[in-house]
């Protein structure tokens, strides 16, 4: 790692300050859209923040720290890259506050490569076209509420790291992550929309599990998503499980992956009994299905990187 790496630079371009083995980044070469870019700091600040940032986006997202046996604090921040981030060159930074300060590290880059997504036409029918496009005000004050829950980033909420269990073991794949989405309303007329999750038929009644550890923290009847259950599996990382027949948990309980959450349905905007499970980071939908055979985070490889940058920082 060079010296060039430590330099930190003081907001509003007045002073560079290189601040010795204070903070040092680690980011893949390269993600996919739909996948989750995992960038670690190694860092005595107290807390940390990773921007990232190319020609047409700037997303920042809190880093959280994890147990280690380094003098400094291991910190991982996961960005959700979606479906649609234009693809390209980005530049990843560490940032920290210091006496009311911010400081950043010289940039990384990360290159967001494409993947492919199916496209796919939904005829809507009236009471469907009706649900989706009459004003109302619950669904508003449901997406809202849905909003402040997947925007909330506590960092003691270590529960997963994956990876996940099936959540409906032996059902059918009907739509994918990512699908480009054409709407064909009643009254002919099109809108289009990407669909943010995974759907999993299976008959009504099929038990939904856990595809993770972690707390619930919404279980209730939506407009949209029917029957709906979240769980927050790690900060800010959020498993959204919807159109269940009944659900099985309640908002605050704690569950162990594999408990059974509740039961496919056909509730709310559905054309029939399907699971939509869907997973964001921050706001961001990803991919899910990555998550059934690769960790959230891979604590062994972390350390092993960790170890690398503390001795190449010395
Ligand atoms: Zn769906």
């Amino acid at each position: 790692m060079k010296t060039a790496s430590f330099a930190m630079v003081l907001v509003f371009g007045l002073l560079v300050q290189p601040i010795h083995a204070f903070m040092t980044v680690h980011t893949p070469a390269a993600v996919a859209q739909g996948e989750v870019l995992r960038v670690m700091v190694l860092s005595r600040a107290g807390s940390v923040s990773v921007v990232l940032s190319g020609s047409s986006a700037r997303i920042t997202r809190a880093a959280f720290p994890i147990e280690s046996d380094t003098a400094e604090t291991v910190w991982v921040a996961l960005i959700g890259i979606s479906s649609v981030l234009p693809t390209g060159r980005y530049e990843v930074r560490a940032t920290t506050e210091i006496d009311s300060g911010a400081y950043f590290t010289a940039p990384s880059s990360v290159e967001v490569t494409e993947t492919a997504f199916p496209v796919q036409r939904v005829r809507l029918s009236e009471p469907m076209t009706r649900l989706l496009t009459t004003p109302d005000p619950r669904r508003d004050r449901e997406s809202r509420v849905l909003n402040e829950i997947i925007n909330t980033f506590r960092t003691e909420a270590v529960y997963e790291f994956g990876p996940f269990v099936h959540p409906v073991p032996g059902a059918r794949e009907t739509a994918l992550y990512g699908d480009r989405r054409a709407f064909v309303h009643a009254d002919g007329r099109e809108t289009s929309s990407v669909h943010q999750g995974w759907d999993l038929a299976a008959p009504t009644g099929t038990p939904v599990y856990a595809a993770g550890a972690g707390r619930v923290v919404l279980a209730e009847e939506r407009i949209i998503s029917g029957n709906s259950v979240v769980i927050e599996h790690l900060p800010g990382v959020y498993g959204l499980y919807y159109h269940l027949e009944r659900i099985d948990v309640d908002a605050g309980e704690y569950v162990e992956p594999g408990r059974k959450i509740g039961e496919v349905g056909a509730t709310g905007l559905a054309t029939g009994p399907h699971l939509h499970w869907e997973i964001r980071v921050g706001p961001v939908a990803v991919e899910p299905r990555i998550f059934l055979s690769e960790p959230l985070l891979d604590i062994g490889e972390i350390f092993g990187i960790i170890r690398q940058l503390s001795q190449e920082g010395r």
